[in-house]
């Protein structure tokens, strides 16, 4: 699953609708301090399923709606699509069928937050369970922050296995098999 596009209205600091093409190959961002490139990851995680402000460098989840300018007024919600290629058949079976899958999240200053699949509206457990054992999610590896090397080498071997598991493909039956023991 390759991320195609990547659309961003109204989070942090992308106040107007800004869309990103990702083509073939490495992709560098790059721009002086402050300009918004780590906000750009913030898009990538949050539209994921991130559930954790302090994770998106923020206090409350509201911090991600674009606050005001100088010039602007603050914005009442955040919008961010991101787009997978199916391409490459990775993408759990009953997506196959479609030539790219659309994750979108909105969130409004009410708290008032939306998941959507495709355009259509969706559970947060629908986004986890698409990315269970690709190492894409937001508790995965695909995303390398400052100080996670030193963090995985100093984890707890408990916690370094749970990484193991989703390179191995086995989060997603562990997952069901705790909530069919829950019911
Ligand atoms: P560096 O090179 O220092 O890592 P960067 O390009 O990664 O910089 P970011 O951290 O992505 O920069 O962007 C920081 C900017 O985003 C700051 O100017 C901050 O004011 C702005 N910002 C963050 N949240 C919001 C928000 N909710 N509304 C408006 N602007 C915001
Ligand atoms: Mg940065």
């Amino acid at each position: 699953m390759k991320i195609k596009r990547l659309e961003i209205a109204g989070f942090k600091s992308f106040a107007d609708k800004v869309v990103l093409d990702f083509q073939q190959g490495v992709t560098g961002v790059v721009g002086p301090n402050g300009c918004g490139k780590s906000n750009i990851v913030d898009a990538i995680r949050w539209c994921m399923g991130e559930q954790s402000a302090k994770n998106l460098r923020g206090k409350a989840m509201e911090d991600v709606i674009f606050l005001g300018s100088e010039n602007r007024k603050p914005l009442g919600m955040a919008e961010v699509s991101l787009v997978f290629s199916t391409e490459d058949g990775r993408a759990p079976a009953k997506y196959l069928e479609f030539i790219e899958i659309q994750l979108t999240r909105r969130l409004y200053r009410d708290g008032e937050s939306e998941y959507l699949i495709n355009k259509t509206p969706c559970r947060l457990l629908d986004i986890s369970e698409l990315f269970m054992d690709t190492g894409v999610g937001t508790k995965a590896y695909s995303i390398i922050e400052q100080g996670k090397i030193g963090q995985i080498l100093h984890s707890r071997p408990e916690e370094r296995r749970l990484l193991i598991e989703e390179a191995a493909g086995v989060t997603k039956y562990k997952t069901r098999k705790q909530l069919a023991l829950k019911k």
